[in-house]
């Protein structure tokens, strides 16, 4: 068998679908239309297929014919609230644009379900694949999880693999053993002193001077207390306080996203944020509230998954189009949900259009991002030939 030829075979389906949900693309954990567009292209194969009880997800299972363990694709289905600046002529002009490109994830993973269902008489095991909304910051993965995309084959995957489409050269694959992207956290502190006229401020306990001072001491903390090679990074991306020129305040707050790449750095964060807001407070008389939310955990690829995935994708497309990253990416993922639960591996694949200028391309959740769709065929045999050979590799 040939996936690479199978998938260039799919291109012009696969391209039809990504557009179709380009043209009109759905936000969160809602997406109805793109729900019916997934049932209508899986529609003709031979799976099992369950709709979400809590979310518009798609769980379809391929069951092959002879007997063997269960792995698990993924595909997102969510856009962002963005207008589209791009000019194309799919273009969405609803207000909502993917741009992040989980248009082709999930075009990818219907072409990576269509060429195993061809090989379904050969095929030890059953493929589930997980068509999910809500990857944007609403945790549609955990969400899925309760629902039991799990279990959806009656049992355990023993594999998960995800692709993830970024800017950069055509057609290159990338991931990493270990962490391959940050977990995103986001801090709230909000000092509390006692308001008063401005004119008089020792007659009050002024909140302002000790959330300045939180600010930068954060910054020194994300210098001083770890380890370079184990970094963290904080933006205070939101200050408030008071609403009159001449009156102390009573609070001052800030929010900041906090993005680490271990969970020990997690769990660091979270005791010295605390302390080092609360210390500094209490220096100036006030207190501090401190809530630090951990959002999505930092996505750590199996390293035996990984190693494995990476020599299944040398096999099909050659070693120069198939990169261990030497960083991972200060971005975050639900996957990383996922990868808690079952081993497996996140790979990105870069797909800008071969004629743009490498030096300007804009970026994921950029209104300007374009990626080039040529690449869904090998999108689909890719993740195809994961599955396929995670499945055989058991079995021998
Ligand atoms: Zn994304």
């Amino acid at each position: 068998m040939d996936f690479r030829a199978e998938g260039e075979a799919l291109l012009p389906d696969l391209q039809a679908l990504r557009r179709q949900l380009h043209r009109d693309p759905e936000v969160g954990l809602d997406l109805p239309r793109t729900q019916q567009t997934v049932l209508d292209a899986l529609a003709d194969l031979d799976l099992e297929i369950a709709r979400g009880t809590d979310t518009t997800s798609v769980v379809a299972v391929l069951r092959g014919a002879r007997p063997g363990p269960v792995v698990l694709l993924r595909g997102d289905m969510d856009a962002l609230p963005i207008v589209e600046q791009t000019g194309l002529d799919y273009a969405s002009h609803n207000g909502a644009m993917h741009a992040c490109g989980h248009d082709l994830h999930t075009a990818g993973v219907v072409g990576a379900a269509r060429i195993l269902a061809g090989h379904r008489d050969e095929l030890p095991g059953a493929v589930v694949f997980m068509f999910q909304p809500g990857e944007e910051g609403c945790n549609g993965a955990s969400i899925m999880l309760r629902e039991g995309v799990l279990d959806a084959a009656g049992e355990k995957p023993v594999a998960a693999y995800a692709a993830h489409v970024a800017p950069g050269e055509f057609g290159v694959f990338g991931t990493r053993p270990g962490t391959v992207m940050a977990g995103s956290n986001a801090l709230s502190i909000t000092v509390n002193g006692r308001g008063g006229h401005g004119s008089m401020p020792h007659t009050a306990t002024d909140p302002v001077p000790a959330l300045a001072e939180i600010v930068t001491a954060l910054q020194v903390m994300a210098t001083r207390d770890f380890d370079a090679f184990d970094p963290v990074l904080i933006s205070v991306t939101m200050l408030q306080a008071g609403n009159a020129q001449n009156v102390i305040p009573e609070k001052a707050s800030l929010r900041a996203t906090v993005r680490a790449l271990s969970d020990a750095a997690v769990e660091r964060l979270i005791a010295r944020t605390r302390e080092l807001a609360e210390g500094i407070a209490a220096a100036h008389q006030c207190t501090a509230d401190v809530d630090f939310e951990v959002l999505y955990p930092v996505t750590v690829n199996d390293p035996a998954e990984t190693e494995a995935s990476v020599s299944a994708l040398r096999e099909l497309f050659g070693d120069e189009r198939v990169a261990v990253l030497p960083n991972p990416a200060m971005g975050s993922e639900d996957f990383s949900f996922v990868l808690g639960e079952v081993p497996g591996t996140f790979v990105m694949l870069q797909a800008s259009p071969p004629e743009l200028d490498a030096a300007t391309l804009a970026v994921n959740h950029s209104p300007f991002v374009v990626f080039d769709d040529r690449v869904l065929g090998d999108q689909a045999a890719a993740l195809a030939h994961l599955a396929w050979t995670r499945l055989h590799a058991t079995r021998d």
